[in-house]
């Protein structure tokens, strides 16, 4: 069958109808082009359409050397990625495991999958990400009472990852093994390392709004064969090597399919073209809004390279009180999404009754932080008139 026959044309509309200048400007949206559908025709025309196939095999492989660790097990979802690399380290029910404050909800969900209970730690003001401070403290008291965690997960927030150098000596101290979610932060980098190479473990994700998408899918990643080898065998159902179905462990359906693998490796043989536009994005909003009392534009950490998967910016509130509700609220008018920075853990109903390490400082970006539309088919001149918009927002 030639390519010509198979009808796209859902996926070509919704690459494209972003260029029509009255639709909505969403904050994420997948960039997907003829590449990516040349890629999966031919993904679905060579027959490997089963879960498993080349173009999975492929994947891993090539996301490996991305990320600069040697094994990958690609699966269903970025949360099905932490829920493994916490089984592998040996999570059990009851245990505790640290888990920044400030993150989407999926972090923390997949602890609770492994029957273990979040602990949360605040962040640093200049990152967002975990503040090695309060893991020191938080390590400290725990090792005092007898309760230390059996894993700690970091998150590299919105494509920064975390000050390392801080954190693993820490971590080393107390010999407690490190999962690095590096949902949001493929490309990016810290000193000569990248992004999925600290800790025992990483993991990516490829939702449809991350930095590449697979339309859904993850990536767990390790220097360690076994742990990998392990998660592969979870996530097929946990078939012991026999000719029936023999079972000694609980398994999961979490393997990543042949036809989005081929999705997800089209997207990463554009990764730099696509970190280099939002960058492009970000460099935009940055000369708009460097000037504007009491709005800062988060640029890099100072140990690495930003993927700027999201521009995030930082309203004063002593100088614009409510600012990102206001600015977000005005966007919202003129059919463009923003959202407010994660809203922390500790302050989610679901876990009211989780331990905590706490200095205000989530808190306080929660209040302040806003994401833009970071998309990479914006225009410039979509960016300046968007940054413009940021400006009136502040004075509705
Ligand atoms: C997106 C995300 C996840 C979950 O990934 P999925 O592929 O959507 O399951 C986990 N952690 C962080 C920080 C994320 O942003």
């Amino acid at each position: 069958m030639a390519a010509e026959t198979v009808r796209l044309p859902t996926l070509i509309h919704i690459s494209y109808s972003l260029k029509v200048p009255d639709s909505r400007i969403y904050l994420s949206p997948p960039s997907v082009g003829e590449l990516e559908i040349k890629q999966v025709v031919a993904a679905l025309e060579s027959g490997w359409v089963a879960p498993l196939g080349p173009e999975v095999d492929a994947f891993e492989v090539d996301l490996a050397e991305a990320a600069g660790v040697k094994y990958a097990a690609a699966l269903s979802s970025g949360t099905a990625a932490i829920h493994l690399a916490l089984l592998g380290l040996g999570v059990k029910p009851g245990d505790r495991v640290y888990c920044p404050t400030v993150t989407f909800g999926a972090t923390a969900f997949a602890i609770t999958y492994a029957g273990a209970q979040p602990v949360f730690i605040d962040a640093e003001e200049e990152t967002w990400n975990v503040s090695p401070g309060a893991l020191k403290k938080a390590l400290k008291k725990d090792a005092a009472s007898g309760q230390l965690p059996t894993a700690i997960i970091t998150v590299d927030l919105f494509g920064r990852t975390c000050d390392y150098d801080r954190i693993m000596p820490i971590a080393d101290k107390y010999g407690i093994p490190v999962i690095e979610d590096a949902a949001e932060a493929l490309g990016a980098t810290h000193g000569t390392n990248k992004a999925g190479s600290f800790g025992k473990a990483a993991i990516f994700s490829f939702n449809g709004n991350k930095i590449i998408t697979s339309s859904g899918g993850g990536m767990l990643v390790s220097n360690d064969e076994t742990l990998i080898e392990h998660a592969k065998f979870r996530a097929t159902q946990a078939r012991e090597p026999y000719p029936w179905y023999e079972h000694e462990h609980i398994g999961f359906n979490y393997r990543m399919s042949n036809i989005l693998a081929a999705l997800g490796r089209a997207q990463l043989s554009r990764l730099e073209e696509i970190i280099e536009n939002r960058r492009r994005v970000h460099d935009h909003y940055q000369d708009h809004l460097a000037g504007v009392e009491g709005v800062q534009v988060v640029g890099d950490p100072p140990w690495g390279r930003s993927n700027y998967w999201i521009t995030n910016i930082r309203i004063d509130s002593s100088i614009h009180p409510n600012g990102p509700n206001r600015v977000r609220e005005y966007l919202e008018t003129l059919n463009i999404e923003s959202r407010n920075a994660w809203k922390p853990m500790h302050q989610q109903a679901v876990f009211a009754d989780a331990d905590s390490y706490l200095d205000g400082t989530a808190d306080k970006i929660f209040d302040e932080g806003l994401c833009l539309p970071s998309g990479i088919e914006l225009t410039n001149d979509d960016v300046d008139r968007i940054a413009e918009f940021v400006k009136v927002g502040l004075l509705s």
